[in-house]
C-alpha cells in the first residue's frame, strides 16, 4: 500500500446537500468493500488508486483548531471519505487528535458522529465519555458474517461491531446502527443482534447499483440488487424496530 502524507489548510468540509461539515483525516480506505462509495465522493482525488493508496492529512488536527474558531461549526460528521478507524489510525491517531482538539472548546457544543466498522474505536472511549453531544455509529449491513466477508473483506466482523455498540451503550454513549447499504439479510436476526445496542437506526439501500450489478449476478444475488427488496426489508426493519 502506498502511503502519501499531505499538508491541509482546512479540515472541515461543508455540504450544501446535506447541510453538515464533513471532516476526513485520511482519503482511501482499506476495508475494501465491494460496494464502496466514497471514491465517487473523492472528485479532487480521482487520480489516486483507492484501494491500494492512502492520502494522510497530517496536520488535520491543527488545522481544525483553525475551523472551529472560524467556522463555528455546529455538527461534524466523521467520515465521508475514509473508515476514520481503519488500520493506518493505529498509526497516525488523527481521529483521536481530533477528537481532542473538539474537546478544547466544550462551550460550543459541537455535535459529533462517528461512523465505522472497526473495533478500533473503542481505543478512544476515554474521550467519548467526556463529550455531550457525540453519536458513535456502526455500520452493520447484514446479520450474515458470510455476506459480509464477501463484501467487506478487511472489515470487523458482524459480532465484533455488535461487541462495540454493546460496549459504548454500557459505557453511556449514544450509538447508532448504520444499515447502509442493505446487504442480503434476515431483518428479523438482525433486528434481535441490534436493537439492545442502539439508540438510533439509519437504513438505506445501495446506490452506484451499476458498479456491482456483475459481482451479484455472479454469486447469484441479484434478486437483492432489486428494488423490491429494498423495499421489503426497509418496511420490515423500521417494523421491527418500532416495536
Ligand atoms: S468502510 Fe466505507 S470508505 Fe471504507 S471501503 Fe468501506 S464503504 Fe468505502
Amino acid at each position: 500500500m502506498r502511503v502519501r502524507e499531505i499538508q491541509v489548510k482546512s479540515a472541515l468540509t461543508f455540504s450544501e446537500v446535506k447541510k453538515r461539515y464533513t471532516l476526513s483525516p485520511y482519503v482511501g480506505c482499506t476495508n475494501s468493500c465491494v460496494y464502496c462509495y466514497a471514491r465517487d465522493y473523492a472528485r479532487r482525488y480521482k487520480e489516486m488508486k483507492w484501494e491500494s493508496e492512502i492520502i494522510v492529512k497530517k496536520n488535520i488536527d491543527e488545522a481544525l483548531r483553525g475551523d472551529i474558531i472560524r467556522k463555528k461549526p455546529v455538527y461534524v460528521f466523521m467520515s465521508t471519505m475514509c473508515d476514520p478507524y481503519q488500520p493506518i489510525e493505529e498509526k497516525y491517531r488523527l481521529i483521536r487528535k481530533c477528537l481532542e482538539v473538539f474537546l478544547e472548546f466544550p462551550l460550543l457544543e459541537i455535535e459529533l458522529m462517528v461512523l465505522t466498522k472497526s473495533t478500533l474505536v473503542l481505543r478512544d472511549l476515554d474521550l467519548f465519555k467526556g463529550m455531550k453531544k457525540i453519536t458513535v455509529g456502526l455500520t452493520v449491513t447484514t446479520d450474515d458474517d458470510e455476506i459480509r466477508r464477501v463484501f467487506e473483506p478487511n472489515a470487523a466482523s458482524i459480532e465484533e461491531r455488535i461487541e462495540v455498540l454493546k460496549t459504548l451503550k454500557e459505557n453511556g454513549v449514544r450509538t447508532c446502527a448504520f444499515i447502509s447499504p442493505m446487504l442480503p439479510m434476515d431483518p428479523e436476526r438482525l433486528s434481535k443482534m441490534l436493537k439492545p445496542h442502539v439508540d438510533c437506526v439509519f437504513i438505506d439501500d445501495m446506490h452506484y447499483r451499476w458498479r456491482v450489478k456483475e459481482f451479484y449476478k455472479k454469486l447469484g444475488l441479484s434478486w437483492a440488487l432489486e428494488d423490491e427488496y429494498f423495499e421489503k426489508t426497509r418496511k420490515r426493519l423500521l417494523e421491527l424496530f418500532q416495536k
